[in-house]
């Protein structure tokens, strides 16, 4: 796009058009479609993203320069462009902000705010107080800082103050273009030419320590600054005089960080695959190998070696020189198997999760863009890592609720993997040992390829799953069939899992006296709490405080009810004394480490019985693990969302999938107060075909999704009368458009109050638009949005396209 005189930019504001700018004449030569540029946008100014050409007909207005171009290679290329157009029109999200979110911060250049303070603002300095003295103070000493280093300056103050500054004329803003630079250096140290065993014997002899730095480096070739550091502690004395002597020298050479360098598991590639592995590769390696387009759904149970078939389909793809994109929940982003594919495809392995430093996330990008990275493992948003050469994608998990971002764009990972695919011309395979409703009915009608691994490698079987009726019980945490499997357990030398859906001690806090619930005061749910230091806190805000054991309302004592990850932990030590008990849920894994010591510890059998919520379900290899408890298999069947049958079938069988990997069989106990429940009886049996037909019909006779499409509408606000009145509208405006479509093309559920109807100290409400008609339905959903802006007064509305959540 040489010489182009009008560019188009996409800007990551809420509109859906596009921008027109002039380019001057010293920008000529640097334009291209995919860099950034810095321009005027209304009173600010913005960074935006160039996708094309403008032509000078259709503007009769004096266009706008470009201030200055941020990137000297595009960020993107026209094939990558084909898929953020896919995304920001199928997600309803206007293309800069689909751009905005699909690349990492840092990358070489960004916008800064630089504040500058009046002549007003000086006049004003002395007789201010507070916030605003210290701000302006530190304005007088300091010129034109950052925002973020004014902040700093005046110690307390945040970006509101300033704002509030700059509307009382006080201060003034300007953004200028700052250097960001993120790319790594370090110091490598080298010998010299001349430098031989002579010259080293000599001067050990004269100068030990300087003659021991100068023989292991050059012994051990370009050696880094922090490795020498390591070996030698400090040694930058000794490098410098080897430097003025000529006998080393000094380079700086970019470095990536890469926290898993080096991490494999040593695991060898299985000599021979089994007969429904290689059927399973037989009709996917052609697709890989001629760079073919198709859909494949690997339906293989727990333990049927599904990551096998992805690595032997991934060195296909890489043998012929092209990239691979495996997309894993974050949850099972374990050790395990990143080690897996770190032992079989060395350091040509990226890793992409939430845990990143912005300097990690950037190199990942950087390696990916230069293709020195082959394979990218990582979760949701390692979708947008920049692989131009893809040759396989896989989603493993593909029924997995975290593929789905609920906040803008809200885009389904695993949906936008199949359209990434089909852009680049290449294979993707959704794995799962329970797929989701919406990729089995793919393979019911030809779309997906099925493709199925039945049985569990080797002899391991499934494991025997024994249903609890809770209902007739008298003890309400351990039944006693639980409770004397997991002493005869711990008696054999076996390890158990006990699944819990809560963290903390109890599920939630009533009062004995008047039965008030203890709430959270910023959103409608309960509050937790937590024994290990007496406080309670909301899992939805995270608002914590200490525990008062005194009802707001009557001053009575509360009980706890429901267990929780700390109550079932102390329970089971006063079943078991002797056993190590070890907590996993959240709270324990907050710490970046902890997570990784405690598989360590899991598996070298450190750990007896491990309690865990829903992250203990997903993928990780324990076979020491004998016995499996669900403590209560019903809270999510109590979610009010269709899926809730679903998600419960796929987690009881995540779960059970969890023992008898070993040599030992497994052994699952399920308490229920639903013993009939569908999900229940098929995940007892670990029939998800039939799981899966019987929901497929129930939700055909509902029409819904995947006989359908739901788009929700979600408002909230913190007045809760303009809130409701919204809803109100939202009714109003929905019921205006139905009159116009065809009868029975679009229903409308809602609005009502959202099951949380608090969040965060807003007031919530929901409104979904159901059709079979996806035309029809974005449609209405574009319409009531663009009519609903002038009723907004203080209430945020957001468009969520196939959303999973309903809370
Ligand atoms: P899944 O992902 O389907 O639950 P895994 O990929 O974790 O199953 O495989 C289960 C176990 O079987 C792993 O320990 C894996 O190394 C092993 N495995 C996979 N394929 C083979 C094979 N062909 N021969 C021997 N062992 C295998
Ligand atoms: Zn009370
Ligand atoms: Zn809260």
């Amino acid at each position: 796009m040489t010489q182009a005189r009008i560019v188009q930019v996409a800007l990551p504001v809420p509109s859906a058009e596009l921008f027109l700018y002039s380019v001057p004449e010293r920008f000529s030569e640097g334009m291209a479609a995919g860099k950034r540029v810095f321009v005027p946008f209304g009173r600010r100014k913005a960074i935006g993203y160039v996708v094309g050409r403008g032509t000078e007909e259709k503007v009769d207005f004096e266009l706008k320069d470009v201030i200055d171009i941020l990137d000297e290679a595009p960020l993107f290329g026209e094939r990558r462009l084909e898929f953020f157009r896919w995304l920001s029109d199928y997600y309803m999200t206007p293309l800069g902000m689909v751009l905005k979110a699909a690349h990492p911060m840092g990358l070489g250049k960004t916008v800064g705010r630089i504040v500058r303070i009046t002549d007003e603002g000086k006049r004003r300095a002395s007789s201010a107080v507070g916030v605003e003295k210290r701000i302006l103070s530190a304005l007088l000493l300091d010129e034109r800082p950052t925002s973020e280093k004014l902040l700093e300056l005046a110690g307390g103050a945040s970006v509101e103050d300033l704002n509030s500054l700059q509307r009382k004329g006080l201060a003034e803003f300007d953004y200028v273009v700052l250097s960001d630079e993120k790319i790594r250096r370090e110091k490598m140290y080298s010998a010299s030419g001349a430098v031989d065993s002579e010259v080293i014997a000599a001067l050990k002899k004269k100068k030990p320590a300087k003659g021991a730095v100068l023989e292991f480096v050059a012994e051990s070739g370009p050696v880094s600054r922090s490795r020498l550091e390591d070996i030698f502690g400090r040694f930058t004395a000794h490098a410098r005089w080897l430097e003025e002597n000529g006998l080393i020298s000094v380079e700086f050479v970019e470095v990536r960080r890469d926290p898993y360098a080096g991490r494999g598991t040593g695991e060898a590639a299985p000599e021979k695959l089994t007969q429904d592995q290689r059927a399973a590769l037989d009709r996917l390696l052609p697709f890989v190998r001629d760079g073919r387009f198709r859909s494949f759904l690997l339906h293989g149970i727990t333990g049927s070696g599904k990551t096998e078939v992805y690595i032997r389909a991934a060195r296909e793809a890489v043998g012929k020189g092209k990239q691979v994109l495996v997309l894993v929940p974050e949850i099972s982003l374990t050790p395990l198997l990143v080690g897996r594919f770190r032992s079989r495809f060395r350091d040509s392995v990226s890793v992409v999760h939430s845990g990143l430093s912005e300097g990690q996330r950037f190199d990942v990008w950087r390696s990916a863009r230069s293709g020195e990275t082959s394979v990218v493992v990582g979760a949701r948003s390692a979708l947008f890592a920049p692989l131009e050469n893809l040759g396989l994608v896989v989603v493993d998990e593909e029924h997995d609720a975290s593929y789905k971002q609920d906040e803008t764009p809200p885009y389904n990972a695993r949906d936008a993997a199949v359209v990434l695919a089909k852009t680049h011309g290449c294979p993707v395979v959704l794995g799962s040992a329970t797929p989701s409703l919406e990729s089995h009915s793919n393979a019911v009608t030809g779309k997906y390829e099925y493709l199925s691994l039945p049985a569990r490698v080797g002899r391991n079987l499934l494991p025997e799953v024994e249903l609890v009726d809770m209902k007739n019980v008298k003890e309400n945490v351990f039944s006693p069939r639980l409770r004397s499997a997991l002493e005869e357990n711990f008696a054999a030398g076996g390890q158990s899992i006990l699944f819990v859906n809560r963290r903390g001690f109890s599920g939630f806090l009533v009062c004995g006296g008047c039965g008030e619930l203890l709430r959270c005061r910023n959103c409608s749910v309960t509050l937790t709490f937590h024994r290990t230091d007496n406080s309670v806190k909301c899992h939805c805000c995270g608002v914590s405080g200490e525990f008062e054991n005194r009802c707001t309302v009557c001053g009575s004592r509360y009980s706890g009810k429901g267990p929780g990850t700390q109550s079932v932990e102390s329970q089971v030590k006063e079943i078991l004394p002797e056993a190590r008990v070890r907590v996993m849920d959240r709270d324990a894994a907050s710490g970046k480490t902890r997570l990784l010591d405690l598989y360590g510890s899991l598996e070298s059998g450190e750990v007896d019985v491990l309690v865990g919520t829903q992250m203990i379900a997903k993928g990780h290899d324990l076979p020491g693990v004998t016995l499996v408890g669900v403590l209560c298999s019903d809270h999510m069947l109590a979610v009010p969302d269709f899926r809730s049958g679903e998600r419960t079938f796929q987690l009881l069988t995540q779960v059970a999938g969890r023992t008898g990997r070993g040599k030992s069989p497994g052994r699952v106990i399920l308490q229920t107060y639903n013993p009939e429940h569908p999900s229940v009886r098929f995940a007892v049996v670990h029939d998800s075909s039939g799981f899966l037909e019987q929901e497929l019909e129930l939700r055909e006779s509902l029409r819904q999704p995947p006989f359908s499409r739901f788009i929700s509408l979600r408002a909230n606000g913190q007045d809760e009368e303009k809130t409701r009145d919204f809803a109100r509208k939202m009714k109003l405006e929905a019921e205006r458009f139905l009159r116009k479509a065809p009868p029975g093309s679009l229903r409308v559920l809602g609005p009502s109050e959202a099951p949380v109807y608090r969040m965060k100290n807003r007031f919530r409400w929901h409104m979904a638009l159901v059709s079979e008609n996806t035309g029809l339905l974005r449609g209405c959903a574009s319409v009531l949005r663009s009519s609903l802006k002038k009723h907004a007064s203080g209430v945020k509305l957001s468009v969520d396209v196939d959303p999973y959540n309903f809370m």
